[in-house]
């Protein structure tokens, strides 16, 4: 008899791992599908063409970077909160974003505002070699989790005010901020190999700001407006 439960209790075990599998490649399945379309509906029919974008935003699995409870909008045309007043960006503008940053693979690229990570996967994922820092202590934990969960492992994650850059690490062939200074910073500009680009919007607190493109040059820098934007301020400090 003990034998015999043994044996049903082993099977009813089995068959649970199995269903819980299944169910697993079915999200998996469905998420997939999910981000195809939010790349061919959302990304490239607005005029997204770098073939390393397209393929970066199709293959990182976005909702592994929003809260659990959130998943199911991952690929929703939209920002998400993340927590601590952040927002994950929305996907068009991760994209944009990333495109308009004229890297080529193998470049060594500085972000600020690590957030949930994505941006800085996205990056991983078009052949970058990735520094990113984050003010917010708690949020640079999820993100090195996160971008743990997800194999991009290689990304270099700080802890730290991103006014100040990554000394150490400079000079860099991109420069993109994912938070909003009122004006372009003197430090990060410095920290800009010449000729190469750095992406920021630029603008008041809680207002429209303005997505920018500065190119660094022998002798100070050239700089475009590209869109009208709205991002979480840049902080000086947090407590
Ligand atoms: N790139 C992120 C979006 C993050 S939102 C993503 O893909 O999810 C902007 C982030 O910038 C927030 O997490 C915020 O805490 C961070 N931030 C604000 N001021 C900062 C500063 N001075 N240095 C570094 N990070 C900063």
């Amino acid at each position: 008899m003990p034998a015999f439960s043994a044996g049903i209790l082993f099977q009813t075990f089995i068959f649970l791992l199995l269903f819980a599998l299944m169910m697993m490649e079915a999200d998996a399945q469905q998420y997939e599908e999910e981000r195809a379309d939010m790349v061919d509906n959302q990304i490239a029919q607005r005029g997204i063409k770098s073939r390393h974008v397209l393929s970066a935003m199709k293959k990182v699995p976005r909702h592994m970077f929003v809260p659990s409870n959130l998943a199911s909008m991952a690929y929703s045309d939209r920002p998400l909160p993340i927590g601590y007043d952040q927002t994950i960006s929305q996907p068009f503008i991760v994209a944009f974003m990333s495109e308009a940053l004229d890297v080529k693979e193998g470049d060594k690229i500085l972000e600020i505002g690590t957030g949930s990570g994505y941006q800085a996967a996205i990056l991983a994922e078009m052949g970058l070699e990735v520094w990113t820092i984050e003010i917010v202590p708690e949020l640079a934990e999820m993100a090195k989790k996160n971008l743990k969960e997800t194999g991009y492992i290689e990304v270099n994650v700080k802890c730290g005010n991103g006014f100040k850059g990554w000394p150490r690490q400079a000079p860099f062939d991109a420069i993109i901020l994912t938070a909003a200074p009122k004006d372009i910073p003197q430090t990060l500009v410095d920290q800009l190999k010449t000729g190469g680009t750095m992406i920021l919007p630029v603008g008041p607190v809680y207002s429209v700001q303005k997505l920018i493109k500065v190119t660094k040059k022998e002798k100070g820098i050239k700089q475009k407006t590209l869109l009208p934007v709205r991002f979480v301020p840049m902080i000086k400090s947090y407590l």
